[in-house]
């Protein structure tokens, strides 16, 4: 469905985005259901629907400097409710990945032996590294 012209450059963003989350991201119609439905929206500098139309516009380097993929906790609410069926978690982990790819990880090592992390339980910490490093 091509329901957006682009410049050569950020259609392949868009499209570099839309294989590695697997998902038709142009067929989103910005209705908001997506940030409607998000939990964790108060804590995003980029609501959902505007990340999702960025992607679209291939703006990459806005999103991916946007703290919204990594507040992003998977639970799904957007992806079930989007009326045009586009997995947008599927999405939020496509740009995770991309930033994980680039090295640019949103937790540093160093952060993880600080005393403040001292009793968290150990699974926190695994999962986190995993989620948060390259
Ligand atoms: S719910 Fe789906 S169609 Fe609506 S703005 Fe979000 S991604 Fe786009
Ligand atoms: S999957 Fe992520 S973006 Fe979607 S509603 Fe849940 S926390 Fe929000």
């Amino acid at each position: 469905m091509g329901v957006i012209n682009l410049a050569d450059g950020s259609q392949a963003d868009c499209e570099r985005a839309e294989t590695l989350s697997g998902e038709k991201i142009v067929a989103c119609k910005q209705c908001g259901t997506c940030t409607a439905s998000c939990p964790n929206i108060q804590d995003m500098d980029l609501p959902v629907r505007e990340l999702m139309h960025l992607v679209q516009l291939g703006r990459l380097d806005e999103v991916l400097a946007s703290r919204t993929p990594w507040v992003c906790s998977s639970c799904l609410q957007c992806s079930v409710r989007c009326p045009r069926g586009i997995d947008i978690a599927r999405v939020m982990e496509a740009m995770r990945a991309m930033q994980l790819r680039a090295r640019k990880g949103r937790l540093s090592p160093a952060e993880v032996v600080d005393p403040a992390c001292a009793d968290a339980p150990p699974i926190l910490l695994v999962s986190a590294m995993r989620k948060l490093t390259g």
